[in-house]
């Protein structure tokens, strides 16, 4: 970690703690704490991945663990708002760049946990900063309790890469979304690992579980608003822009507009504003187009139940 990243993530935890809850700071590179509901936490380093963790009288346990340099620096965070360890290191989905980092905690005492067809896959295809998960779960739910709380874990099914859990913890009306949920942005870039029809059928689910506000990994709401974590408004948002987009699609269709012109004719004014509408409506068209032609993809066979 270099100097300046580690003197700025003192300096925002000296203010988280001085100035109690709900304290916003953000240094020059982006880095921010803020406490989004009592003992939780939003987090990021500045690198566009949204962490979260929970204080509790038996430890910490911290959502997402990125990557070795974002894991580094959430924990020296951590450390300088509580004296309790972090005890577990919850990780949503197969992928490196989510998935990574573990290490780090591990190294200072904590477990990672991960969903049995997240952790088979990493076996296989191990990243370059993954490590091998100390707990690892199956079937559609499991509950780990600390310090008074329950952190839910919910798999829905296949909806984007494997394993892909969505973390609850009801007491505290809080959740945690990997990638499934991007408030301010149309869908990722050419929509790699999603099957779109499972991804809207889970956000459904997510509308049902038992949280007010959740921290999602990849929000691009403005400063002074992402620190504050999605909300359900924004799960919302997520399915009417899937179904907004083939909507349109189908509309082109009807048209009898080429199918090889459809992706550049697309136009959904109503998400101009969100981040990358220039660049990605194409490729997000050209995806679902395909999954609309090809058929869904990709697809493996349900979890077994418990
Ligand atoms: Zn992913």
């Amino acid at each position: 970690m270099n100097k300046y990243l580690q003197s700025c993530a003192i300096t925002i935890a000296s203010i988280a703690s001085i100035s109690g809850t709900a304290a916003i700071a953000a240094g020059e590179s982006g880095e921010y704490v803020n406490e989004i509901a009592p003992n939780v936490y939003s987090y990021s380093p500045g690198n566009g991945y949204h962490s979260m963790f929970v204080v509790t009288e038996e430890g910490v346990a911290v959502f997402e663990t990125v990557n070795s340099q974002h894991s580094t620096s959430m924990l020296e965070v951590i450390q300088d708002i509580t004296d309790q360890p972090v005890v577990y290191g919850f990780q949503t989905h197969n992928h490196w760049d989510h998935a990574s980092g573990g290490a780090v905690l591990q190294s200072d005492g904590a477990e990672t946990v991960m969903h049995r067809q997240a952790a088979e896959w990493l076996e296989a295809n191990p990243g370059r900063d993954t490590s091998p998960p100390d707990i690892v779960w199956s079937g559609g739910r499991h509950d780990i309790e600390l310090g008074g709380v329950t952190i839910e874990h919910h798999y829905l099914g296949l909806n984007h890469g494997l394993g892909m859990t969505v973390f609850v913890v009801p007491e505290l009306e809080v959740a945690y979304i990997g990638d499934l949920v991007t408030p301010n942005r149309v869908m990722f870039n050419i929509v790699p690992d999603f099957n779109i029809g499972e991804w809207e059928r889970s956000l459904g689910e997510i509308l049902e579980l038992n949280f007010e506000t959740a921290v999602c990994s990849h929000s691009e709401l403005p400063a002074g608003e992402v620190e504050n974590g999605c909300t359900k408004e924004h799960v919302a948002e997520e399915r009417a822009y899937i179904q907004d987009l083939r909507g349109a699609i189908f509309a082109e269709f009807e048209k009898g507009t080429p199918a090889s012109e459809i992706p550049t004719s697309i136009e959904l004014p109503q998400y101009a504003h969100w981040a990358h509408y220039d660049d990605w409506l194409a490729m997000n068209a050209q995806r679902v187009l395909l999954d609309l032609w090809m058929g869904p993809y990709p697809w493996v066979p349900e979890e077994p139940a418990e």
